[in-house]
C-alpha cells in the first residue's frame, strides 16, 4: 500500500462508525465530527483557523474554519505534522510517517526529541528534525 492508500483506508475505517474515537483531538473537538462525515474525511488536527483532514481519496487537505476560503491542499509540512499528531491514536498512520531524511537538520527547539510540553507542538511538527529552507507556511494555530 502506498501512503495515499493507507490514508484512504484510515479514513474509510474512521468513517465506518459514527462515534469512532479521535483521541488525537481535544475532547471539545466533537463539533468537527459532523463536518468530517459531511465531507467524507477524518480530522487529523484542529488549528485555530483551519482543520487538517485526511480525505477519502488519500489526500490531506485544510478546511479554513475562520475566513471562509474553503478547502486547500495541506502543505507538505502541515501534512507531515497532522499525520504525526493523529498517529498517536491511529497506529495505522505510523507506517507512513516520514523518517529523518538525508539533509534534514536536528530541530533546535526540541533538541531533536520532537516533543514540547503539551499541548504545544514543536516547529518541527513533532519529528525532531526540519528540512532546511522548507516553507512551513502560515501557521493555523
Ligand atoms: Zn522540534
Amino acid at each position: 500500500m502506498d501512503d495515499s492508500e493507507v490514508i484512504a483506508a484510515f479514513v474509510r475505517s474512521w468513517l465506518s462508525s459514527p462515534d469512532s474515537p479521535m483521541p488525537w483531538l481535544a475532547p471539545e473537538a466533537e463539533w468537527v465530527r459532523p463536518l468530517a462525515h459531511e465531507h467524507r474525511a477524518a480530522p487529523l488536527y484542529l488549528g485555530w483557523t483551519a482543520t487538517v483532514f485526511a480525505r477519502e481519496n488519500g489526500e490531506v487537505w485544510l478546511l479554513d474554519t475562520e475566513w471562509g476560503t474553503g478547502w486547500s491542499p495541506a502543505s507538505a509540512f502541515l501534512r507531515r505534522m497532522a499525520l504525526k499528531r493523529a498517529s498517536v491514536g491511529a497506529p495505522a498512520l505510523v507506517a507512513i510517517l516520514p523518517i529523518h531524511r538525508q539533509g534534514a537538520a536536528v530541530c533546535d527547539h526540541c533538541g531533536g526529541t520532537g516533543r514540547l510540553r503539551e499541548p504545544f507542538i514543536c516547529t518541527c511538527g513533532g519529528y525532531g528534525w526540519l528540512i532546511p529552507g522548507e516553507d512551513r507556511g502560515m501557521g493555523i494555530g
